[in-house]
C-alpha cells in the first residue's frame, strides 16, 4: 500500500483500480503515510499559508428538490428566511473586525436573487469593502448573471457538482437537475475568469468507491481553485433521513 502512496505523491494520480485499490483496503497505519505525503505536498506548493473565509449563509430558500438537503422545496419544516442588503453589511463588517475580508456568500436556489438584485448587493458590498474578496455559491445562475458579478467584482464561485457520476446524480438529484449542466456551468465560470471550485460529499446514499473516484477526477481535470468536501450526514425530514453517514476518515 505505501508503494501506491508513494506513486501518488510522485505522479499526482493512480490509475483508476490502483485508486480504488488505495482506497478500499486502506488501514491506518497506510493512511498516516499518505498525510505525511500529502502534508509534504501542501508544503511545497503552498507553505504554511491559510486564507480564513467569513462564511455567509444569505438565504435558505431553495426552488429545488434534492433528496439529501435540508433546505430542499418541499421541506415544510424548516424556518426560510433570506438576508437584505443591511444584513450581509454587518456580518462583513463583524468579519473585517476580525482581521478576516474574504466573504462567502452562499444560498438555496433562491428565484428572488436575480441579477438585478445580487448586482445592487455586490456593488454596496465593493463600496464598503473595497479590499474585500466576494465568493459566490448561490447554485445555478446562466453565464450573463455571472458574467456581470464579475464585472462588479466578484472573486470566485462555488458551484457543487454533487455527483460526476449520471446514474447516481439520478437517485439523488431531481429530475430538473443534470450532471452535464453542473459541469458546463464549472466550465462556464472558469472561462468567466472566476477562482472557481465544486465539491461533493463522501458517504453519500448509493455512492460507491467508483463514484468517489469520478468525483475527484472531475475536480482534477477541472483544476478547481477551491475544493468543498465534507462527510455526508443524514438530515431530518428528507427522503434520506434514514441513511448512515459518511465516514469522517474517508472523507480526509
Ligand atoms: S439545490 Fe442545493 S440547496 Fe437546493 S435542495 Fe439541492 S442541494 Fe439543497
Amino acid at each position: 500500500m505505501t508503494e501506491l502512496v508513494d506513486q501518488l505523491a510522485v505522479s499526482g494520480n493512480l490509475a483508476g483500480e490502483a485508486f480504488g485499490e488505495l482506497l478500499r483496503y486502506r488501514n491506518g497505519e497506510t493512511m498516516e503515510y499518505l498525510f505525511e505525503q500529502a502534508r509534504a505536498t501542501r508544503q511545497q506548493v503552498k507553505k504554511d499559508v491559510l486564507q480564513i473565509w467569513g462564511r455567509i449563509p444569505i438565504s435558505n430558500y431553495c426552488k429545488n428538490n434534492c433528496k439529501m438537503c435540508g433546505m430542499r422545496r418541499d421541506n415544510q419544516f424548516v424556518k426560510r428566511y433570506r438576508m437584505d442588503t443591511q444584513g450581509i453589511i454587518e456580518c462583513c463588517e463583524y468579519f473585517a473586525g476580525n482581521g478576516v475580508q474574504t466573504f462567502l456568500l452562499e444560498s438555496g436556489e433562491d428565484v428572488y436573487f436575480t441579477e438585478a438584485y445580487m448586482s445592487e448587493v455586490l456593488t454596496e458590498l465593493k463600496r464598503h469593502f473595497p479590499k474585500g474578496q466576494i465568493i459566490l455559491s448561490l447554485g445555478e445562475k446562466n453565464q450573463d448573471f455571472y458574467r456581470k458579478m464579475k464585472r462588479i467584482g466578484a472573486y470566485g464561485a462555488l458551484l457543487h457538482h454533487g455527483t460526476a457520476n449520471p446514474m447516481h446524480f439520478k437517485k439523488i438529484f431531481p429530475a430538473n437537475m443534470s450532471p452535464l449542466l453542473k459541469k458546463q456551468g464549472l466550465w462556464q465560470l472558469k472561462e468567466l475568469g472566476y477562482h472557481a471550485g465544486s465539491g461533493f460529499l463522501v458517504g453519500m446514499p448509493y455512492q460507491t468507491i467508483e463514484h468517489v473516484l469520478e468525483d475527484m477526477w472531475l475536480l482534477k481535470d477541472f483544476e478547481a481553485s477551491i475544493v468543498d468536501v465534507g462527510a455526508y450526514i443524514p438530515t431530518p425530514r428528507t427522503p434520506l433521513e434514514n441513511q448512515r453517514s459518511g465516514n469522517g476518515e474517508m472523507t480526509l
